[in-house]
């Protein structure tokens, strides 16, 4: 039985030991934190439960197609809900937008906000839900070998598409700065500016209005818990506490990792560790890209995170908020034009005890604030000081209520932990962006060009940042691999 060896714990790297594990293969995998689930880890403290990264259940189908691939259902290991209102969006004091669970619902909020935006977004929708058949059902499932993978008649047409943005095709149609905010929020999830991201992108405005936002049960941690216990039932062993140290090598190909000191030998090792780091575990002369490569490459943003525990219930609240009320283009060019902290950040609040009574003790509130931040910026404990006092002042004002003065637990999390607990390239969230220089086959390569039998996955190579496409990547490298193997 071939021993392979897979650094890391996150969604690519679980989802692809179990394609491994169930096609026969030895799987041990080996993460340097005491928990599993990489950046979706789980942080429990006072009676409550926060997720420590993704909050946002999209693409509900992608999970399904997983479990499916092992005869299961998302529903064999947790439960979901729809979330209704999905998410409000503040624009003001007084001023907000609720985006509810239908599409008919969303284009009478339109309508409201701009008369006549009700036909133009069930066109924009009808759209990107062409788009979201070929992307996320065909041409994501491709390894990014080979640029002919993008080539496809249903492609071919939509080529115009990849050479426009989102931004441009969203002000074609709408006018009302607050509906193109709306309709620009989810290509934020790719990592990159909507002026820099492919209006074949609008894939992911069928994601959020057509599809909609769901939650599982107990929380975002429910998902690791669910695909781990599908690995462990495949025979996948996971080890925590494994600091990966170095992947061995022997003339140009893999015989295992060295952790804690100890040697591992493997037939195949597979990182699905972020790849900048993964390749630093080579000697030089063995890695496939320089430190000017990487440096050249637009990164998703990092992040400044707050998780709170509030002493009472809150009001005016919904589990998910987007604070838009200062300047959208502002923020987004001092992420990626001129990185500096915000002058007048964006910032995103989750409230999970709204829909999970476990997320809280009763009569309280769990709270989660995110500012996303350019990556590699200073980060010291008076600025993330600074900017709690700057969200949580414009969050009392816009909600109208106290809630600094009931904060019973608080921990912060920012570009320097990004670093230190996930070994994270400047300290990025979520990975490399996808912009159209940085998608599919311009990607870092899931096979290693110089090194046989050495592989990666994750975000930062395809399709892509976020959830659904981590657990895409792992089934392409698992793919990958099993071609090779034969
Ligand atoms: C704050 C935040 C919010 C997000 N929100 C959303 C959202 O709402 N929806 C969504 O879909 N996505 C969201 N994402 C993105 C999503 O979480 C990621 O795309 C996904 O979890 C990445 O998975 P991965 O497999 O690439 O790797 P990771 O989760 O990064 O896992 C890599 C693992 O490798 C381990 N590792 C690193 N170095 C070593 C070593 N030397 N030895 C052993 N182990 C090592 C790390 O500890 C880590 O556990 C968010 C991310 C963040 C950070």
């Amino acid at each position: 039985m071939k021993k392979i060896t897979i650094i890391g714990s996150g969604f690519s790297s679980l989802a692809a030991s179990c394609y491994l594990a169930k096609n026969g293969f030895d799987v041990t995998i080996f993460e340097k934190n005491d928990q599993i689930g990489g950046r979706a880890r789980q942080l429990k403290a006072n009676g409550f439960t926060f997720d420590m990264g993704p909050s946002w259940y999209w693409m509900p189908d992608v999970f399904e197609r997983f479990f499916n691939d092992f005869g299961k259902s998302a529903s064999d290991y947790y439960k979901l809900e729809k979330l209704n209102p999905a998410y409000t969006v503040c624009f003001g004091k007084n001023d907000f937008i609720t985006i509810e669970d239908t599409l008919e619902k969303i284009k009478a909020e339109f309508e409201r906000v701009e008369k006549g935006s009700s036909i133009k977004l069930q066109k924009f929708i009808g759209d990107a839900l062409d788009n979201y058949n070929i992307a996320i059902k065909e041409v994501v499932y491709r390894p990014g070998v080979s640029p002919l993978e993008l080539v496809t008649p249903k492609t071919v047409k939509k080529v115009g598409q990849f050479f426009s943005t989102i931004s441009k095709s969203v002000r074609k149609d709408f006018k009302n700065v607050k509906l193109i905010s709306l309709l620009e929020f989810p290509v934020l999830f790719l990592g990159a500016k909507p002026s820099n991201t492919p209006a074949f992108y609008n894939f992911m405005n069928y994601a959020d209005f057509g599809l909609g936002t769901f939650y599982p049960e107990n929380g975002m941690y429910s998902i690791i818990e669910g695909i781990s216990g599908l690995a462990k039932s495949l025979g996948v062993k996971i080890k925590t506490n494994q600091n990966v140290t170095e992947i061995s090598t022997n003339n140009k190909t893999v015989t295992g990792i060295k952790v804690n000191d100890e040697f591992i030998k493997s037939d195949i090792v597979l990182s699905g560790a972020d790849y900048h780091h993964s390749e630093k575990l080579l000697p030089e002369n063995l890695r496939q890209y320089s430190e000017k490569y990487w440096d050249k490459k637009t990164f998703a943003p990092s992040s400044l995170l707050f998780y709170l525990g509030i002493d009472k219930k809150l009001k005016n609240i919904n589990h998910h908020m987007l604070f838009f009320d200062t300047d959208f283009r502002k923020h987004a060019e001092e992420i990626y034009d001129e990185p500096k902290w915000p002058s007048e950040p964006l910032f995103y609040a989750n409230f999970p005890s709204l829909t999970d009574k476990n997320a809280a003790p009763e009569g309280k509130e769990t709270a989660f604030f995110l500012v996303p931040i350019a990556p590699d910026l200073e980060d010291t404990e008076e600025l993330r000081e600074k900017y709690y006092n700057i969200v949580l002042n414009r969050f009392e004002e816009l909600t109208n209520q106290n809630i600094k003065s009931d904060v019973i637990y608080k921990k912060s999390f920012c570009v320097e932990d990004f670093k230190s607990e996930y070994n994270s390239y400047k300290g990025n969230a979520y990975g490399m962006a996808n912009t159209l220089t940085q998608t599919a086959f311009l990607r870092p390569k899931l096979r290693s060009k110089k090194v046989k039998n050495l592989y990666f996955t994750g975000q930062l190579t395809v399709p892509g940042p976020g959830m659904p496409p981590s657990l895409i990547s792992g089934k392409l490298v698992a793919g990958l691999i099993l071609k090779d193997i034969k």
